[in-house]
């Protein structure tokens, strides 16, 4: 574990490598799962703000559950996730025309229609970010249907918090990355003297 302000890295942030290979995965990470994409305490209320935009994106049956339980729901673990379609598809998905799963709202954002880029939760995606009462978790979901992004990552020799780097300076500011890119490469040094 690494540990910047007050949050705690795992390990496999700064070492796995990784770049979403979305013609091998087909964006399975919207739809596999047995909950939403975690919403943080402003981001429900700025979806529902945005929702006329995006509706004509969405599916029949995202719009029927949407009219009847809202954007969001409460898991069973008691956060807020985004609603979804038979207990899978988040509400917000589409398909394009080869067949990949994308998100309604980033497409909107993309098109310059809005500007909420999508749940941060999705955006820092295979990262899951738990709350602690003095500290925050963020740990590497490491998950099979994102394999072909580690044998991506691989090839190109780009670590995960590299292909993250946007959202996380979105979620903990150009500061904390700054000081993670320099421990970082202070612990790849470290491991190679070690060789
Ligand atoms: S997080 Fe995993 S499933 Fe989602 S787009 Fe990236 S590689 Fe695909």
């Amino acid at each position: 574990m690494i540990q910047i302000e007050d949050t705690l890295i795992s390990l496999d942030i700064i070492e796995k490598a990784f770049i979403c290979d979305l013609a091998q995965c087909k964006g399975a990470c919207c739809v596999e799962g047995d909950s939403g994409a975690p919403l943080e305490s402003n981001e429900y209320q700025i979806i529902k703000k945005i929702l006329p935009e995006i509706w004509n994106d969405l599916s029949p049956e995202a719009q029927a559950v949407i009219e009847k339980q809202g954007v969001g729901y409460i898991d069973e673990d008691g956060e807020v996730v985004t609603s979804l379609v038979n207990g899978r598809d988040c509400v917000f998905t589409f398909y394009d025309e080869k067949g990949i799963c994308k998100c309604a709202i980033e497409k909107a954002y993309r098109e310059g229609r809005i500007d909420f880029y999508k749940p941060i939760s999705c955006h820092l995606y295979p990262i899951r970010v738990a709350k602690h009462n003095t500290f925050r978790a963020l740990n590497y979901n490491k998950w099979k249907i994102c394999k072909p992004a580690e044998i991506l990552g691989s090839k190109a020799g780009v670590p995960l918090y590299k292909f993250l780097k946007e959202p996380l300076i979105r979620k903990f500011g150009e500061a904390w990355y700054n000081e993670l890119e320099t421990v970082a490469s202070e612990w790849e040094k470290q491991k190679e003297s070690e060789l």
